[in-house]
């Protein structure tokens, strides 16, 4: 192994692959490192039966970001697909987000002027509420009753683990009602999967660099941090401190699997699932990602779960606790000039795609 890399970067996710890409094009010298045993980290695919398998979570690439879009498309060819997800209330399918098809479904209402009607009607039983206390009643507020009920309450209590009533309000400070007949989940210009999947993208972005799967830093922290003159740190930012203030709170999800013997499931990507007693929030079946035409196809109910030690962290809970604690690590971090903390887990933040590539590159700029 060569020991005079510039650059140790642990984590072979979007973070820690763009910003190696990034310093390499510029004679710089990379030793990435992944404690799983594989690179991509959450955006990883894998092919199953000719079905792109999206392993940790469906992902869809969208943004409106023309560079972005271009540097992705680089790499791999992107197909169109468009995201439009369905709610499954009790049986019954409904267009999200919420539109025209939506309004249709839940009233029978043809024109935009009878959805407004209908939205202010079902709004102005709420009216009472001045400052709403909590996520159940800012729904109101905002969307009424048959929304609320159908399609957001069961949804977001399973997705928080806790009743409406304790989830903050300003968790859905908006809520946007399209007036038109347009099923795109997404507002941006550009959008898609990677043709081959995403795991595809990250190896085009490994090309040339020295890549170790199945290596945890912190096994080995010492041997590692001597290979290098700078680390690029994509991990957990408290782990990294080990635990020094306490705990960063996370929300975890675990994944049912099941390849079955028909070509087709449920005719789309993703299909929610809003009543509160069917335990799953929504069910992937990856195929309709690319368009498959395979005689076999493979699904996932995602279960939101709590987070502990043995479960992967996918959503920073980020209230007033974590934030003042993340705030202690962050200063901890200002006192390590060597070591750059980037990424979903070392910012402690959600990301997306499009959003991580952006801070890759730019943080790349800063050491080139
Ligand atoms: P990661 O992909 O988590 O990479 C970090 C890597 O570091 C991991 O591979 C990990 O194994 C490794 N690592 C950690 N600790 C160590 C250690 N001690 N030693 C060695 N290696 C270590 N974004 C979108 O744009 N569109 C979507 O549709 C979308 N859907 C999502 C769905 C879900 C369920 C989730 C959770 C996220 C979604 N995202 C989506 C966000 C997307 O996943 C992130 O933007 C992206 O994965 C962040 O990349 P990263 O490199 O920061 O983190």
């Amino acid at each position: 192994m060569n020991s005079n890399y510039d650059f140790l970067i642990v984590g072979a996710g979007l973070f820690g692959s763009v910003f190696a890409h990034e310093v390499t094009k510029h004679g710089k010298k990379c030793l990435v490192i992944d404690k799983r045993n594989h690179v991509a980290g959450n955006i990883y695919t894998e092919n199953i039966e000719g079905i792109d398998v999206h392993k940790y979570g469906a992902h869809i690439f969208h943004t409106s970001n023309k560079e972005i879009w271009d540097y992705v498309n680089s790499f791999v060819e992107f197909n169109n697909f468009v995201n439009s997800p369905l709610a499954n209330y009790k049986g019954d399918l409904y267009n999200l987000p919420f539109n025209m098809n939506t309004f249709y479904k839940l009233w029978g209402v043809k024109t935009p002027a009878e959805a407004l009607k209908k939205i202010e009607k079902q709004r102005s039983k709420f009216s009472h509420i001045k400052n709403p206390k909590n996520l159940e009643e800012q729904a109101y507020v905002l969307a009424g009753k048959d929304i609320y009920e159908k399609l957001i309450k069961g949804y977001t209590e399973k997705q928080w683990g806790r009743p409406a009533t304790e989830i903050p309000a300003f968790i859905i400070r908006r809520l946007p009602f399209r007036l038109n007949f347009d099923n795109n989940y997404f507002n941006d210009t550009y959008q898609g999967i990677p043709i081959g999947g995403y795991t595809k993208l990250v190896e085009k972005l490994l090309i040339g660099i020295d890549v170790k799967t199945n290596v945890n830093y912190f096994d080995n922290k010492n041997d590692l941090n001597a290979l290098a003159k700078n680390i690029v740190f994509t991990g957990k930012i408290d782990e990294f401190f080990n635990y020094k203030f306490g705990k960063l709170e996370y929300r975890s999800l675990h994944f049912e699997n099941k390849l079955l013997n028909i070509p087709n499931f449920q005719g789309n990507a993703v299909v929610n699932y809003t009543e509160k007693k069917i335990p799953f929030t929504r069910i992937i079946e990856h195929k309709h990602f690319s368009f498959g035409k395979q005689p076999k196809t493979y699904i996932t109910k995602e279960y939101p779960d709590e987070f502990s030690k043995d479960k992967e962290p996918y959503y920073p809970i980020n209230d007033k606790k974590n934030q003042n604690l993340l705030s202690k690590y962050q200063e901890l971090a200002k006192m390590h000039d060597k070591i750059i903390f980037g990424g979903r887990l070392a910012e402690y933040k959600y990301y997306d795609m499009h959003n991580v590539i952006e801070r890759a590159i730019s943080e790349s700029k800063n050491h080139i």
